[in-house]
Formats: C-alpha cells, structure tokens, sequence
C-alpha cells in the first residue's frame, strides 16, 4: 500500500513515522524550501508526549524541551511586581506518567520526529508541492510541481490552515478570522534576562497589555510575544521591549524568526473524501491560547495512522476527531475570550488543557459489555499502570498492536496478551476476569 502525505508539519510527520513504522509504503511531500524554523507551537501537552513515548521519540523531546514551567517575572512600569506561574507542577502518578507537558519549539521537534522517520529510511521531500489529484475507487492520482504524476492508495492532507487539498474537495471550513486581535511573535536572544524564568513587561498590571519573553531550551533564545500590531524586525522588537520594560537595560540580538498572527478559528466540515484525509491545522485552526493546535494535529495522526495502514475503520476516523477537534476549538476559544476580556484566568492551564481526558466513548468502536461500568470506560484513553517491577502497561502497549490485558486472569493464548495484577485493576476500576483490548493509538477498544 502506498501513501502520500502532504505537509511535513508535526501533523504529516507523526503520521508518517507511525505509517513508516508498520512498513506501509509512505511519501512526504512539502512544498517549502526550507524546513521552518521557529518555535510556533512550543506547548506539548502531556498525552503529546504518551504518543511521542508510543513513537519512540520522547526521550529525544524531553531532553531536548523544558518540563517544568518556568515561574514568570512580572514587571510593570519597570519594577518587578511579583513572581507566578502558568500552573503547579504535578508528580508523576502510576497512571499519567507526564502531567506537566514540556516546551520544546515546534522546530525541534519537528527535526526530532524527521530523525526518527530517516531511521525508517524516509526523508521529506522539500520544494515539492501537491499541486492536483483525482481519485476513483481504486486510489487516487496525484500530481506534484505540475509536472510528476504518481498512484497511490490514499493522500492525507495534512497541508495546514490553508490546505489546498480541503480547497481542491471543496470542503467547507467554518468559522472566523479575527481581525481586531494581533499577535508578534519572534525567537530572539535576550542580554540582560535570566534565561531561568519567563519574564512579562508591562506599561500598567492588565495582562493584555504586556510583553511576554518565555525561554526556548537549547539555547539562549526567548519566545517573544507581544499583543500588538507591530514591527517585526529586530529593531521593532527592541523598540516595543524598551517601552514596555520603562528603560531597562534589556538586549536583543540573534533574531532568527518573527511573525504578526491574528486568531483564526475555523473547523473543515468533514475529514475525509473517498480515499483522501484532511489532518491537523488542514482540518481544524486554533488560536494558541490554551496550546491546543500542534497537539490536536498529532492526535489526528496517530487516530488515522493505524486506521490507514490496515484499511479497516476508515470512516470512524471523522466520526471520532471531528467531535474532539470541535470541542477543542471551543476550549482555545474560551482562553482567547478571557484573555480579551482582560480575565487573568485566561493565564492559568488547567487538566482541561492536557488532552489526556479526549474519549471516543459512545463513538463506533468503543464496545463495553459490562452490566455496570466503572470509571474507565470503552473508548478512553488507556491509563499507565505498574505490571511489575520492571515494566509498565505503556511498555505492553509500545509499537504498531493491539494489546489484551487479561485482569486478575490467565491471558488468552495470543501475542501481546498480558496477564495484569495489582494495582493496575484499581487504575481501571475492574474486577478480575475483565478483559480490555486496547488499541494501536493507547484508547479503550473493548471492555468484556
Ligand atoms: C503563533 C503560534 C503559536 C502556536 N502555539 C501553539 C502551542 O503552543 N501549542 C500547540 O499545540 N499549537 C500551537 N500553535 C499551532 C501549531 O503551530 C499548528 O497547529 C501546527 O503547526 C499544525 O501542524 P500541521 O502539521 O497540521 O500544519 P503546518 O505546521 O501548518 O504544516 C503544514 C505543511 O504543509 C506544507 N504545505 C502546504 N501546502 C502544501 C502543498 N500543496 N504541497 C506540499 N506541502 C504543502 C507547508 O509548507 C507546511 O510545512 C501555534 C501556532 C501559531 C501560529
């Protein structure tokens, strides 16, 4: 089977990886020259970082990222006001083994997930652009650069907020685009700014009326943002951080990527046509208030990956993402409301924001036969726990299958069926003799 992906974001890379690793044939097509370099989405909430663990990346992106939020410096009118932070740092428990998340800029982590595809022999291909398709029942034939043409089984667009592939099926992409709200953004070096905290500069305390400088691991940059219309030029930097900060002696320098953003909220209307597939920003936009969007794209891919490669469920991967991107959108929408009404909630993330509480509960592969159901149900996401001293369930679950966990039972005579005591049970809130099949993307596909 062959498949053609178009946009190597983080979106297009996680499918690939998770295509590559079950030897499908994958192709990875994108039309920029260059591969992007700024930190954009650097929020990976914790179920991210449970699918990079699945996809054999985390190690990588945690010691790469920064794990602990760092505590902000806020400064207004140039005196330092006060010290708090985005949220309380969790322990690690036996079921959610990454409950902080991490911030990694989106450009290393898209190099790491690129790493990671090379080593199952598949490079992206730069200047290379889908530029038309046409599908029949038996595959579809796709043409780059207006010039090559070849068949594949499937082509996944996941080509961004302006997918040419959900332009080109004429899928509607409701919503909005908010023109009164502006963002500039730019990953720059600081001389003069501990590179330990995130630091916020004021003119008076309203929170909408500042400059965020948040630190970028791997080096001495900051993410810089500002609510303002402005210069995006290292000189039009300065001169904002200058006015802000009432005159202290802050530096910028090393520049090397800025933009002006505007919120646009928007949700493609279905996400598949026949034998193509919309993923990620092509599907779904955000604002990035809440960290949502990048996150959202890799659940995308990791739904579909399985999905594809063994061509059986096809249609539950719309029936399934689309309800999950559109409450998504609502949460990103709520933050961004509060932020614009000056609430200071809208700086506060809580559970809501982790994506670890996303199930497919009631959708059309979740079967749970028991009379009374516990708190786990068919459908959710398949919690960690201990299976002995050595080795957890994510372990069990780690690769391309799916997995049987036999609790408080002999486990049936298949491969990768497990036998689970212990703890484990109260995790899952069953009683012995209960079988649960989880499935190649860590949720619940049947409980019995
Ligand atoms: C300022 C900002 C801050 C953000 N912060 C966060 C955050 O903290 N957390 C979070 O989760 N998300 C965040 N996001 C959102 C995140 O950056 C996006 O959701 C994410 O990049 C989407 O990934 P994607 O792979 O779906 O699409 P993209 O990253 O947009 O990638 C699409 C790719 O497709 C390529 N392409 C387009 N058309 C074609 C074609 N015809 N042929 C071939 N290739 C094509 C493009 O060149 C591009 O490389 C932020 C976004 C912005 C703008």
């Amino acid at each position: 089977m062959r498949v053609l992906i178009a946009g190597a974001g983080p979106t297009g890379l996680t499918l690939a990886v998770d295509l590559a690793r079950r030897g499908v044939d994958v192709r990875v097509v994108d039309k920029a020259a260059e591969f992007f370099a700024g930190s954009r989405g650097d929020g990976l909430q914790p179920r991210t970082l449970e699918v990079f663990d699945d996809l054999g990346v985390l190690e990588a992106v945690l010691d790469a990222g920064i794990t602990m939020p760092p505590p902000i410096r806020a400064h207004v009118a140039g005196e330092f006001v006060g010290e708090h932070v985005m949220f309380e740092p969790q322990e690690p428990t036996p079921d959610v083994p990454y409950p902080n998340g991490c911030m990694l800029g989106q450009s290393r982590t898209e190099e790491i997930l690129r790493e990671r595809l090379a080593g199952f022999g598949v490079r992206v291909e730069l200047g290379t652009e889908l530029t038309g398709f046409r599908q029949d029942d038996d595959g579809v034939d796709v043409v780059l650069d207006d010039a090559e043409r070849m068949r594949v089984d499937y082509l996944v667009g996941a080509d961004g907020g302006r997918s040419f592939v959900r332009k080109s099926l004429g899928i509607p992409f409701e919503g909005t685009t908010d023109e009164s709200i502006r963002m500039l953004l730019g990953d720059v070096a600081a001389d003069g700014l501990d590179h330990d905290f995130a630091h916020w500069f004021g003119l008076t305390p309203d929170p909408r009326d500042g400059i965020v400088l948040t630190p970028l691991s791997g080096g001495e940059q900051f993410q810089f943002a500002a609510p303002l219309v402005g210069d995006p030029s290292l000189a039009g930097l300065q001169a904002l951080l200058d006015r802000f900060s009432g005159g202290m002696d802050i530096r910028l320098h090393d520049l090397s990527w800025s933009t002006v953003w505007r919120p646009n909220t928007r949700l493609a209307e279905r996400f598949r046509d026949g034998r193509v597939f919309l993923a990620g920003d092509a599907a779904h936009t955000h604002p990035p208030t809440g960290g949502q969007g990048l996150n959202t794209g890799v659940q995308d891919a990791v739904n579909l990956g399985w999905k594809l490669a063994a061509e059986q469920h096809l249609d539950t991967y719309e029936a399934e993402r689309l309800p999950v991107a559109a409450s998504v959108l609502g949460l990103s929408t709520a933050t961004l409301k509060k932020y614009t009404d000056g609430n200071p909630e809208a700086f506060r993330r809580g559970t809501e924001f982790h994506q670890l509480g996303i199930s497919y509960a009631g959708g059309p592969l979740a079967r749970d036969s028991r009379a009374e159901p516990g708190r786990v149900v068919a459908g959710d996401r398949a919690p960690d726990g201990p299976v002995d001293e050595k080795t957890r369930l994510f372990d069990l679950f780690r690769g391309p299958h799916w997995t049987t966990l036999a609790f408080g039972c002999p486990a049936p005579g298949e491969e990768h069926a497990h036998r689970i005591d212990g703890l484990a049970l109260e995790i899952y809130d069953v009683t012995p003799g209960t079988i649960v099949r989880v499935r190649p993307d860590g949720y619940i596909g049947s409980i019995s």
